[in-house]
């Protein structure tokens, strides 16, 4: 059940790509934690909420913040990246990512992904070792689970503890993924998630650091406030940020967490849906392997080989936003962004043809099987009368 718009409304309501999943035991939480007089940015409802994601997500600590972004912010800084720095991460995300470097005053380089949208293991060794043959070697590698898939951390891992380079892992996107049966924000030194509206779980808005290391989560909850000493009076050796998640927003992603599986399960049920649909139809195929490793169906996004089917992914979502339903073309990457084209950039071919060729498609948990079946309908009435149609 949810009370996001009423899923029987006429048909020419929008569809959007990915929206809030909340309902009435969302409800209960928030009021309950207001009801409590915890309208602060800490209590009862935050703490609480830190234990049961460290324990969903396979972590021993977690630090509730106010983005995703504040997590990679706090999370490299912790990892004692610094101005003059380099840090390496796939060209193939979301601005945020790239920004966090620059908030350490470091400087991201961005590397091609594969097919699967993922950093690629073969371009990050070479660089290393070549970077590391000029004593130049990064200060952390931040790679992407992009919309949800687990990177290829078989490789990544060993490779980054044979320059012994810390991993912090970007996994906005893929809270409750799973590599090689390992939840994937266990597998790096950190892992940084997001409670955005459109993400998997939301708080409306916020984030966590997820790390084993208990310096590295203790070091994150002092500079999220301000890096206050703990003492009685104001005391600061340090610049700090003001970067805590508030209880109330913490008891929301208590009630989310409860039912993350269940709309985990909803999106997976999703994709395999447009599986079914699409597989048939010549030059159109899923983005990215499925369930080699155990992901959560974030986003379901689709490649188009114009070649085969004979329009493009720009034609369909046009045809789709005509007829008031959202999708996406995939991150546009970092190297073809005006702010970061003075970045070193390794590689990006495959990047831009993920960019030129992907569209990602109604995923959302909250999504009411009629919409879906819009969607359904019209990609069908696409397929059958061509953009021309
Ligand atoms: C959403 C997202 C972020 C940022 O999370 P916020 O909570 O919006 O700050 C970072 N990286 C990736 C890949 C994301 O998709």
């Amino acid at each position: 059940m949810t009370i996001s718009k009423d899923a029987s409304a006429p048909s020419r309501e929008r569809v959007p790509l990915s929206t809030p999943d909340v309902g009435p035991l969302e409800e209960e939480f928030l009021l309950r934690a207001f009801r409590s007089g915890w309208i602060a940015p800490t209590g009862p409802d935050l703490r609480a909420f830190e234990t049961e994601l460290a324990a969903t997500a396979g972590v021993k600590h977690a630090v509730g913040l106010a983005s995703g972004t504040a997590a990679l912010h706090l999370g490299l800084q912790g990892l004692g990246v610094e101005p003059g720095d380099r840090v390496l991460t796939s060209t193939m995300t979301f601005a945020a990512t790239a920004n966090a470097i620059t908030y350490c005053g470091a400087e991201p380089v961005f590397i091609d992904c594969r097919r699967d949208g993922n950093l690629d293991p073969g371009l990050l060794h070479e660089h290393l070792r070549e970077s590391g043959r000029r004593g130049r070697l990064p200060a952390a590698i931040v790679p992407v689970d992009l919309l949800g898939r687990p990177a290829d951390y078989d490789r990544i891992l060993p490779i980054a503890a044979e320059f012994e380079v810390p991993v912090f892992i970007d996994a906005a996107e893929s809270l409750g993924s799973s590599h090689a049966g390992r939840p994937v924000p266990s597998l790096g030194h950190g892992a940084a998630v997001s409670f955005n509206g459109n993400k998997i779980m939301t708080t409306s808005g916020g984030g966590a650091l997820l790390t084993d290391d208990p310096r590295l989560a203790e070091y994150a909850a002092y500079l999220s406030s301000q890096a206050r000493e703990p003492v009685a009076h104001y005391e600061h050796t340090e610049i700090g940020f003001n970067y805590r998640l508030s209880n109330l927003l913490a008891a929301l992603g208590r009630a989310q967490l409860r039912r993350l599986d269940d709309m985990i399960e909803r999106r997976r049920a999703i994709r395999s849906q447009y599986v079914d649909r699409l597989a048939s139809h010549d030059g159109v195929s899923l983005f990215g392997s499925d369930n080699v490793h155990r992901d959560n169906a974030w986003l379901t996004a689709v490649l188009i080989d114009e070649d085969r089917s004979g329009f493009t992914a720009a034609q369909l979502g046009d045809w789709l936003a005509n007829r008031d339903i959202e999708t996406r073309s995939l991150w546009k990457p970092m190297h073809l962004q005006p702010v970061f084209e003075d970045a070193e950039t390794v590689g990006g071919a495959v990047a831009e043809e993920l960019f030129a060729t992907g569209l990602t498609l109604p995923s959302g948990s909250a999504l009411s099987t009629a919409q879906i079946v819009r969607v359904f309908d019209a990609i069908d009435d696409f397929l059958c009368g061509g953009p021309q149609a």
